[in-house]
């Protein structure tokens, strides 16, 4: 079977099942034979070796049954490096980047004259959002210490193995802890918090698309309004945050002016807003400052 075959008869298996069926199908063919777009293109007529289409056919039959591309190949990129995934870790989404360009310029604007930076990524899963961080402040910063914690172990082992894989500069120093939001983060305080906790409502969680429910429960799950973990994480955050740091949490489309009060009724000063992509409330963010904080 050749390339282009092999492509069309992926991209009618797939109709009905993604939106983008061409893109995953390319996707998955260009993963598999080592091509990047621009070879694919230009393979079309090569015939696939048997062993390679036997891999291929096993891919097509698991994104016909609504599994994700990135659990079938493992990988996602997400800012400007690609992350490993597994069943246990979300998938890194695009408009998580919204929180990580953002963070990394109110860290930048507001300690440009400090040597060291230390963020806590909570609720880390892959660690997407603390490592993209990480590795650009560590262009600016002498120093960065990272953080990453979450309460499932399995999800850790991905994480630690994208730190071992990403984490390439001397100047970061990283410690990865398991536990319950920041009960195992002991006395640190931290410039900034950064998390993209569970924030879908429970009721909701079983009607969301078909391949969003091959994620892990645990990452999706937010309680009754969705907004468990948020709560917790803003009341806990302020005793783990230096003066003047930054609290920024991703939510949900319409969790925008709710998120913004438990904030505000958390101490948090310069409560706000950033969109995504498709002008939906994103990201909830804070300052603390001394004066709000617990002892
Ligand atoms: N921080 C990870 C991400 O944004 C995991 C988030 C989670 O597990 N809720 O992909």
């Amino acid at each position: 079977m050749t390339v282009r075959e092999l492509y069309k008869s992926m991209c009618t298996a797939f109709e009905g099942v993604t939106d983008t069926p061409q893109i995953d199908a390319r996707a998955l063919i260009c993963h598999t034979l080592g091509l990047d777009y621009g070879r694919f293109m230009l393979c079309m007529n090569d015939t696939i070796p048997s062993e390679k289409l036997d891999i291929l056919q096993n891919h097509s039959d698991r994104r016909q049954s609504g599994e994700p591309v990135a659990y079938i190949l493992g990988e996602r990129g997400f800012y400007e490096c690609t992350f490993k995934v597994s069943k246990s870790t979300l998938i890194p989404r695009a408009d998580t980047e919204i929180l990580v360009e953002h963070a990394i310029s109110d860290i930048t604007a507001r300690m440009n004259d400090a040597d060291e930076v230390s963020i806590l990524d909570l609720c880390c899963g892959t660690g997407c959002i603390g490592i993209s961080v990480a590795k650009v402040l560590a262009r600016t910063f002498q120093k960065v210490n990272l953080t990453l914690s979450d309460l499932s172990c399995d999800a850790l082992e991905i994480c630690k193995e994208n730190v071992r894989n990403l984490i390439v500069e001397s100047n970061i120093s990283v410690t990865v802890l398991q536990g319950n939001l920041l009960e195992p983060i002991g006395s640190a305080r931290f410039d900034a918090i950064l998390s993209n906790p569970p924030y879908i409502a429970s009721a909701v969680v079983p009607t969301l698309e078909k391949q969003v429910l091959f994620e892990p429960m645990l990452a999706l799950d937010g309680g009754e309004d969705g907004l468990d973990l948020v709560k917790a994480i803003a009341k806990q955050a302020p005793s783990h945050l230096k003066e003047g740091s930054l609290l920024m949490m991703e939510i949900g489309y319409d969790q925008g002016a709710r998120t913004c009060e438990i904030l505000r009724e958390c101490g948090f000063e310069n409560v706000g807003i950033l969109k995504d992509y498709g002008d939906c409330d994103r990201v909830v963010k804070g300052h603390v400052f001394k004066d709000n904080r617990e002892a």
